[in-house]
C-alpha cells in the first residue's frame, strides 16, 4: 500500500517536473530572501545559461542595478516580494539581463506557495523581448509614417502655394496681356507710317509668342501637380483637321514652304476625345515642322493603323526642314531642352512644347515616334487609341462656323481693369450686344438688382468684393431670377481647379482671357436665352454647297491661301474687289432687264472667280448659281432673282472693308481730296450712309471713313471729331447718334 502510495506521489511529482519543465514561461522557486531553489528549462533559456547552478549563484548578475522607472533593482525586488509574501499574488513587468548582458524584459507573476511549513515564491517570467520588439517597431513605423505625413503635408502645401502662386502670377500676366492682345486686335492702324506698322505688328507678334510661353509654361505645371484633366466629347476631327491646315497653309506660305495634307479615307470623321488636347498636341508639332524647315515642304497626314491588335488613328507630320541627330531623339521630350545644333541658331523657342505634347500623349495612351536624318527632314507620328464618337453627340456648341448676334440681349460685364472692360465691351460690340459694366462685385450685385439681365460676364479677382464672392451672393438672393441668372466667369486665372472654385461658387461657365472669340461665340450661343440669339451660319468648309442665305463672311484664311499668305497682296487684291463688283448685283439686274445675257453672263463669270479668289465663298456661289441660269436658260428666258447675291455680295463688302481696315498693313486708301460744295457734300453724305450699317455692327473699320468725311467737308469737324472718339471708345450707340445728325446736316447743306 505504501509503496502503491510512493509509487502514486510519485508519478504525480513527475509529471508535475515534465509539465513544468516544458512550460513556454520561465518559472523559478525563491524563498523568502530572494534565492532561487529551482527553475526550469525556460528560465535557463532566457537568460541564455545551460546549468541550473549556473543560474542560482549568479542570480544577483541578472538583474541590471537599476530598473527602468530608475529605482534600484536590489530594492524593488525585496519590496516586490515582500507583498507578494503579503498578498499571495503580484503581477509586474521586470528587467532582467541575460547572461551576456542584454536587456531581458519580462512580465513577472509572482505567487506565495506553501514550502516547508512557511512560504516560499514561485514566479513566472514571460519573455517580452520579441513583444517589445514589436512594440518598438510599430512605434518605429508609426514615426516614420507621422514624419512622412508632416512630409507630405509640408509638399502639400508648397504645392498648394506654387499652385496659388501660378494661379496668381497667370492672372497678373493674362491680364495685361489680355488687354495687349485685345486692343491691339481693335485698334486702327490706317494712319501710321511704314515703320510704324512694322513695330505694330512686332507687338502683335510678340504679345502672342509671350502668352503662347505663359500658357506652356502653366500646362507643364498643371501637368506636373496632376492637375491637367482630359476631358472627352463627341467631336468632327475632319473639322479639326481642315482648321489646322487652313491655318498652317498659310504659316508655311508666308515661308514659301509647300504644306501637303491628306485625310484617309477610312479614317472616321467623328471621334471620341479631347479635341482641345488633340488641336494642341497636332499643333505643336505641325508648327515645330514649320518653324524649323527653311525650304521645301511640311506634310500633314491623319491615317487609322492597328498595332497589336489595337486601333489607333495616326497623325504623321513630315517635314525637309533641319533634322535631329540620333542621339537627340530622347532629349526633345525633355522640358526646357532645345538642341544646340548649327542649323537651329536663331530659332526661337522654350522646349516645352515637345515636353508637353509627350505627356498628353501619355495621358491619352497613345505613343509618340519620331524618325529623322539630321540635315534632311524629321517625321513625327502620334498615335492615339481611335474611339469612334457619335455624330448625333456633338455639341452644337463645340462649332465655329456660326456667329452668334443678339441686339436684344441684356448683358452685363464685371471688370475692374478699364482696359480690359473695354476689350470685353468691343468683343460683345461685335455681337451686337451692348453691354452695361460694373467695376466690381458689389457694383454688380447692386446692377442685378436694378435690371433684368440675360447674362453676366465676370471677372475674378476685383478689389473690394472678388467675383466668386459676388456670384455666390447673387444666388444667396431672394428670387428665382437670381438663381437662373447665368454668370460666366471671365478670368485671366487658368490653371485648373479654378473651374472648380467659379462653379462652386453657383456660376455656370468660365472663359479664360485673352477672350477666344470663338469661346466667347460659343457661351453666347449656349447661355443667352434662345429667343434673343440669332446664329448666322458662316461660309462652312469648302465640302459645304448649300449657301446659307444672306449672311456673307470672308475668309480671310481662304482668301490669303490664294494669295500665298501676302497681307498686303491680298489687301490689294481686296480694293480692286471692292472697286470693281462692288455693284455687280445692279449691273447684272441692268444687264438682265436690257436682255443682255452676254453681258450679265460676263458679269457674273467674273464675279465668280474674282469672289473666290478673294475668299468670299457664298458670293461665288451665287454668282455661279446666276451663270449656271444664264447658260441652261433658252432664250427670253433670263433669271430675276439676284436678291441672294445682292445681300451676299453687300455683307461680303462690308467684311471687306473691316479687314482692309485691321491688321498689320494696308492696301492704298482711297484718297479724299479736301474740297467744300454741293459734290463734296454729296460724296460725305454718300460715305455717312455707308458708315450707318459699319457703326450698327459696331466696326471700327469705320473711322476711315470718318477721316475721309472730315477731310472732304471741314466745317463738320467739331462732329467728325467726337464720331471719332466715340468710336475710339467702343461707344457705337452715341456714335451713330453723332452720325445721324451729321447725316441731317449733310442733306440741309446747300
Ligand atoms: P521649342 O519651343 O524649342 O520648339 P519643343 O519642345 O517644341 O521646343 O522642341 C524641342 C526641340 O526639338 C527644339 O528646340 C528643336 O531643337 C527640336 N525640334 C522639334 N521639332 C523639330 C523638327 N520638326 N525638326 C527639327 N528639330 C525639331
Amino acid at each position: 500500500m505504501f509503496f502503491k502510495n510512493f509509487l502514486q506521489k510519485w508519478e504525480t511529482q513527475s509529471l508535475s517536473r515534465i509539465m513544468l519543465e516544458a512550460a513556454p514561461l520561465a518559472c523559478s522557486l525563491r524563498d523568502a530572501d530572494n534565492n532561487i531553489l529551482d527553475c526550469n528549462q525556460e528560465a535557463l533559456r532566457i537568460f541564455g545559461i545551460s546549468k541550473k547552478a549556473e543560474l542560482v549563484n549568479r542570480f544577483n548578475d541578472l538583474n541590471p542595478e537599476f530598473q527602468s522607472d530608475g529605482r534600484p533593482s536590489r530594492e524593488k525586488a525585496t519590496k516586490l516580494l515582500r507583498k507578494a509574501m503579503e498578498t499571495g499574488y503580484l503581477r509586474f513587468d521586470w528587467m532582467y539581463r541575460t547572461l551576456k548582458g542584454d536587456p531581458l524584459p519580462v512580465e513577472l507573476t509572482l505567487i506565495r506557495v506553501p514550502w516547508k511549513g512557511g512560504y516560499a515564491i514561485a514566479t513566472y517570467s514571460r519573455d517580452l523581448r520579441e513583444a517589445k520588439a514589436n512594440e518598438e517597431r510599430m512605434k518605429e513605423a508609426d514615426r516614420i509614417a507621422r514624419e512622412m505625413e508632416v512630409q507630405a503635408r509640408a509638399a502639400q502645401a508648397a504645392s498648394e502655394a506654387k499652385s496659388r502662386f501660378v494661379a496668381s502670377m497667370s492672372h497678373e500676366i493674362r491680364t495685361p496681356m489680355n488687354a495687349i492682345i485685345g486692343m491691339s486686335d481693335l485698334v486702327r492702324t490706317d494712319n501710321l507710317d511704314i515703320t510704324q506698322k512694322e513695330y505694330f505688328g512686332d507687338i502683335k507678334k510678340m504679345s502672342h509668342a509671350l502668352l503662347q510661353i505663359i500658357n506652356d509654361i502653366l500646362d507643364l505645371s498643371k501637368i506636373e501637380a496632376g492637375r491637367m484633366d482630359i476631358n472627352p466629347i463627341h467631336f468632327n476631327l475632319h473639322a479639326l483637321y481642315d482648321n489646322i491646315c487652313s491655318m498652317s497653309r498659310f504659316t508655311a506660305a508666308a515661308k514659301e514652304i509647300e504644306f501637303r495634307s491628306a485625310f484617309d479615307e477610312d479614317v472616321p470623321h467623328v471621334l471620341y476625345g479631347d479635341d482641345i488636347r488633340i488641336r494642341q498636341i497636332i499643333i505643336n508639332i505641325v508648327n515645330n515642322a514649320i518653324k524649323y524647315t527653311k525650304e521645301g515642304f511640311v506634310e500633314f497626314r491623319v491615317s487609322k493603323i492597328t498595332e497589336d491588335g489595337r486601333e489607333y488613328i495616326a497623325f504623321i507630320v513630315k517635314d525637309s526642314g533641319i533634322g535631329i541627330k540620333k542621339e537627340d531623339f530622347q532629349k526633345i521630350f525633355d522640358s526646357f531642352q532645345q538642341l544646340d545644333s548649327e542649323l537651329n541658331r536663331g530659332i526661337i523657342g522654350t522646349g516645352l512644347g515637345l515636353s508637353i505634347t509627350k505627356k498628353l500623349v501619355d495621358m491619352m495612351k497613345g505613343k509618340i515616334n519620331l524618325e529623322s536624318v539630321y540635315g534632311r527632314g524629321s517625321e513625327f507620328t502620334v498615335l492615339l487609341p481611335l474611339v469612334p464618337g457619335k455624330s448625333a453627340l456633338i455639341e452644337k456648341t463645340e462649332s465655329t462656323d456660326f456667329a452668334v448676334s443678339a441686339e436684344n440681349a441684356l448683358v452685363l460685364v464685371v471688370d475692374d481693369n478699364q482696359i480690359n472692360m473695354k476689350v470685353a465691351l468691343a468683343f460683345l460690340a461685335r455681337h451686337n450686344i451692348k453691354a452695361d459694366s460694373a467695376a466690381n462685385g458689389l457694383g454688380a450685385i447692386r446692377m442685378v438688382q436694378q435690371k433684368n439681365y440675360d447674362l453676366i460676364f465676370m471677372d475674378h479677382m476685383m478689389p473690394g468684393m472678388d467675383g466668386v464672392e459676388a456670384a455666390k451672393r447673387i444666388r444667396a438672393m431672394d428670387g428665382e431670377r437670381y438663381k437662373t441668372l447665368p454668370i460666366i466667369a471671365l478670368s485671366a486665372n487658368a490653371v485648373t481647379g479654378a473651374g472648380e472654385t467659379f462653379l462652386n461658387a453657383g456660376m455656370n461657365d468660365f472663359i479664360s482671357k485673352p477672350i477666344d472669340p470663338n469661346a466667347l461665340n460659343r457661351a453666347l450661343l449656349k447661355w443667352l436665352p434662345e429667343d434673343k440669339v440669332t446664329v448666322k451660319q458662316k461660309p462652312a468648309d469648302h465640302h459645304s454647297t448649300a449657301a446659307p442665305k444672306g449672311v456673307m463672311v470672308l475668309n480671310k484664311f481662304q482668301g490669303l491661301e490664294k494669295t500665298l499668305g501676302d497681307e498686303d497682296f491680298y489687301k490689294q487684291i481686296l480694293t480692286t474687289f471692292r472697286n470693281e463688283h462692288a455693284l455687280d448685283a445692279k449691273k447684272l439686274q441692268n444687264a438682265t432687264g436690257m436682255g443682255d445675257r452676254r453681258l450679265a453672263h460676263r458679269i457674273a463669270h467674273t464675279l465668280k472667280s474674282s469672289a473666290a479668289q478673294i475668299g468670299a465663298e457664298i458670293v461665288s456661289q451665287a454668282a455661279a448659281q446666276i451663270e449656271k441660269a444664264l447658260e441652261d436658260g433658252g432664250p427670253g428666258c433670263l433669271p430675276e432673282d439676284f436678291q441672294e447675291l445682292e445681300i451676299s455680295l453687300k455683307d461680303a463688302i462690308t467684311e471687306l472693308e473691316a479687314l482692309l481696315c485691321t491688321g498689320t498693313s494696308e492696301a492704298p486708301a482711297r484718297k479724299a481730296s479736301p474740297r467744300e460744295g454741293p459734290a463734296a457734300a454729296g460724296q460725305a453724305l454718300a460715305l455717312a450712309e455707308t458708315l450707318i450699317p459699319l457703326l450698327e455692327k459696331a466696326n471700327t473699320g469705320s473711322l476711315r471713313y470718318v477721316n475721309e468725311i472730315r477731310e472732304l467737308f471741314p466745317p463738320l469737324e467739331g462732329k467728325t471729331e467726337s464720331l471719332i472718339s466715340e468710336i475710339e471708345d467702343f461707344e457705337f450707340k452715341p456714335a451713330l447718334e453723332i452720325l445721324l445728325e451729321i447725316t441731317a446736316l449733310l442733306k440741309n447743306s446747300p
